[in-house]
């Protein structure tokens, strides 16, 4: 039976020929490949200070922090906590890791201090490197500190340890690395329920990587004379991987942004000469609505890479108008896929058009497949399913979690991704929906299984369910529906202060709507469909 399915399986595979993927090297391997070519290159501008760091000072800097991991007692296989805004410090600590053969899970330091103590303890991590400002939220969570504030004059909280004594140590020797060792462990909520730990090896981020810049058509967006933005957030995978490390195989310069500041922003891209610009559909719209644009040069930027959400028509016009040399390139990832499934190829050698709304094609030593929701029968062109992705780059699973893994990855090998998408007659997938309740709030993820564990602890509601509703500036807004308990008093305003205390900016909810009951499958599984389908009519009661 599962053969005769396998067999007659509809799968979708790049329009490129397949590359040759050296993925039995170590991430750091294979990303420093060309550093005798590169060395003394710029690598990482920070932003704000105009610090340049070269390629050897990268190799070398991060190898002498890998001794200094190791002096604080972190060995192969422990993680290390990265808890920063984008800064040198991140990509350093990152490869620090992967030298000593040890995982880096980022976490957004806006996060409080619960969200952060649930990634800390979940993934056992044994160090967090952090600023000082964020120390308070960390102290208690009996694991070491590492402070990258760089002023001496400035005294550390108690019991934290500098940064650049790290740098002061000698390069770490030669680690034994295996391709199936995780080197990164982003969370995320995947298809349902909380984040997760997603497992991404070696092999895994070289192959994703090499999908995106390696092979016979090189270099699909970057060049190695590219200065490439990062201002998306490196503890996000798009970020780390698509931006960070293709930009480092390729040998060009990454340009960081802690923040997203419009006017900084637009000054880095005249005086750094900017050429790749990769954001998300919230920072199109911010730059589309500026009239500051006008004021600034913005000529040097040749390729403009959103992804991470839908962007559409309108957005992608609005692009073309501000950047007047600029193509528009679009992704699409999942942190689980590694995260990278399609890419658009306009940059190609020889470029393919590119339509409005496509989000690309199947990267190159991959496949992919359709599945009908509900026969699980793989579909042919422009019939609209769940997208499903196979290959070398997807995740190893989630950490210490095999059922949630086992609901993700079937025993085919098959990642599936919980999005509605369809691949047309020219290979371009377009996505559709999204059959899984995960809501993106202009591109971070916001899990409403989180949200309606915090809910259900309000002595005053009896029953909650938190579903996105569609929103022009962030795409999408968590909103809750709430069955309060008899005679409860409880208002809207109440009910949002009481999880805006506990989370993340992003993950606040937006608006409540009071109702007598959630409508549930008889499982007991909420209909998010229903809930969204009143939202679109305009029926919340
Ligand atoms: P994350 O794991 O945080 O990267 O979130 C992955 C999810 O973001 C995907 O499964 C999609 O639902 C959504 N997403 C990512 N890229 C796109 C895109 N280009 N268009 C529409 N949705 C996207």
């Amino acid at each position: 039976q599962k053969q005769n399915n396998e067999k007659s399986d509809v799968i979708f595979r790049s329009k490129l020929p397949d590359i040759y993927i050296p993925n039995h090297l170590s991430l750091h391997d294979y990303i420093f490949q060309n550093i005798t070519e590169h060395g003394s290159k710029p690598c990482l501008i920070n932003g704000p200070t105009g610090h340049v760091y070269t390629y050897s000072d990268v190799h070398v800097t991060s190898r002498k922090i890998a001794t200094g991991f190791r002096n604080l007692g972190v060995n192969r296989n422990d993680v290390v906590m990265i808890l920063l805004p984008n800064c040198p410090e991140f990509v350093l600590s990152f490869f620090a890791a992967s030298f000593l053969g040890v995982t880096a899970t980022a976490a957004n330091p806006f996060y409080t201090p619960a969200e952060i103590s649930k990634q800390a303890k979940g993934s056992n991590s044994k160090l967090i490197i952090t600023e000082t400002r964020y120390v308070e939220k960390v102290k208690d969570l009996g694991v070491k500190i590492v402070c990258i504030d760089d002023d001496e004059s400035v005294m550390l909280p108690e019991g934290c340890l500098r940064f650049s004594e790290l740098t002061k140590s000698t390069e770490v020797d030669t680690v034994e690395v295996l391709p199936d060792d995780v080197v990164a462990l982003p969370y995320s909520s995947g298809t349902t329920g909380l984040p997760k730990g997603v497992m991404l090896t070696h092999k895994g981020l070289v192959t994703s990587v090499a999908q995106q810049v390696d092979g016979e058509n090189p270099n699909l967006y970057f060049h190695s004379d590219d200065v490439i933005l990062c201002v998306l957030p490196m503890f996000h995978i798009y970020a780390l991987n698509s931006i960070m490390l293709c930009g480092l195989r390729v040998g060009a310069a990454i340009l960081i942004m802690p923040k997203f500041e419009i006017h900084l922003l637009l000054e880095l891209i005249q005086r750094c000469k900017i050429t790749v610009a990769p954001i998300v559909p919230p920072i199109v719209l911010a730059i589309a609505n500026s009239p500051e644009t006008e004021k600034y040069d913005l000529s040097s930027i040749r390729v403009v890479k959103s992804g991470a959400a839908p962007l559409g028509k309108e957005l992608e016009d609005a692009v073309s108008a501000k950047f007047p040399n600029a193509k528009l390139a679009q992704g699409y990832g999942m942190t689980e896929a590694g995260p990278v499934l399609a890419m658009s190829l306009g940059f190609a050698k020889e470029p393919f058009p590119v339509k409005s709304g496509a989000c690309g094609t199947v990267v190159r030593n991959a496949e992919m497949k359709i599945l009908d929701p509900d026969t699980r029968v793989s579909l042919s062109r422009n019939q609209p399913g769940e997208i499903c992705i196979r290959g070398h780059q997807i995740m190893k699973g989630y950490l210490n979690n095999p059922e949630a893994t086992a609901e993700t990855i079937d025993k085919d090998g098959w990642l599936h991704t919980g999005d509605i998408g369809l691949i047309d007659d020219d290979d371009e997938l377009f996505i559709v929906d999204r059959l899984k309740e995960l809501i993106k709030y202009k591109g971070y993820q916001v899990a409403p299984a989180e949200l309606e564990a915090l809910l259900i602890g309000h002595q005053d509601i009896t029953d909650v369910a938190v579903v996105g509703m569609k929103d022009v500036a962030a795409g999408e807004i968590p909103v809750a529906f709430v069955v309060k308990s008899k005679d409860s008093v409880l208002s809207e305003d109440e009910v949002k202060q009481f999880v805006s205390k506990q989370v993340v900016f992003y993950k606040r909810i937006n608006k409540v709507f009071f109702v007598d009951s959630i409508p549930k499958a008889p499982s007991g599984k909420i209909l998010r469909k229903d809930l969204r389908a009143k939202l679109a009519n305009g029926l919340t009661h």
